[in-house]
């Protein structure tokens, strides 16, 4: 009998991909349950848009000029990319591969392209759409937050009823329709 004890091994970190349309409430709900849950890891992403006022560099985005992005993704750097609004946004690879082998879950907070390049390379990520109770409220919720001028709020909206679409490719569909039961919802 061999005197090393038993191997430990380590359960790998689960990947969760969210997507919701933009103004679905997705960015708070995440925060929320980041917060709650410290097993439980955001990961941040790459970006080619310009950061809005209330972001922080680092937090809510790593914000980085084109030519950069693109090489990355010659690197390899991006587990997933896509263009969503013109802009380039992608998700790191080695950070959520440390994470992942840590036993940390990870949360991507990306778009249903993103999502479903996800779901093709890593068959057990789970997946959840977060819809809005409607697509009135959603114009009103992006009008409210005024972080975009009215051309972007228009196509936020146009690709937002393009998008809502593919809930079905998804494990889970929560209506954030109530905040609190919401958070609830996605911690189950
Ligand atoms: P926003 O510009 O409003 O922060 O994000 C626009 C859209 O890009 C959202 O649907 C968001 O989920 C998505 N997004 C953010 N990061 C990534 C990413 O790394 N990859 C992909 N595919 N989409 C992302």
């Amino acid at each position: 009998m061999s005197s090393t004890g038993p191997a430990v091994s380590r359960r790998q970190g689960m990947l969760i991909v969210v997507s919701a349309p933009s103004g679905a409430g997705k960015t708070s709900l995440c925060r929320a349950i980041v917060a709650a849950r410290p097993g439980l890891r955001h990961s941040v992403s790459y970006t080619t848009r310009a950061a809005r006022p209330a972001e922080v560099p680092g937090r809510d985005y790593h914000f980085v000029e084109e030519a950069v992005f693109r090489g990355m993704i010659k690197d390899g750097a991006f587990l997933e990319w896509a263009e969503v609004y013109g802009n380039l946004y992608g998700t790191p690879r080695a950070s959520v591969r440390q994470w992942r082998e840590q036993g940390i879950d990870v949360l991507l907070d990306i778009d249903a392209q993103g999502a479903s390049q996800i779901r093709r390379q890593e068959p057990d990520a789970v997946s959840i759409y977060i819809l809005p109770p409607s697509l009135e409220i959603l114009r009103r919720r992006l009008e409210d937050r005024r972080a975009d001028p009215p051309d972007e709020i228009a196509k936020r909206l146009k690709k937002a009823r393009d998008e809502v679409k593919h809930y079905r490719d998804y494990t889970y569909v929560v209506i954030n329709d109530d905040f609190q039961s919401s958070v609830r919802q996605l911690e189950c």
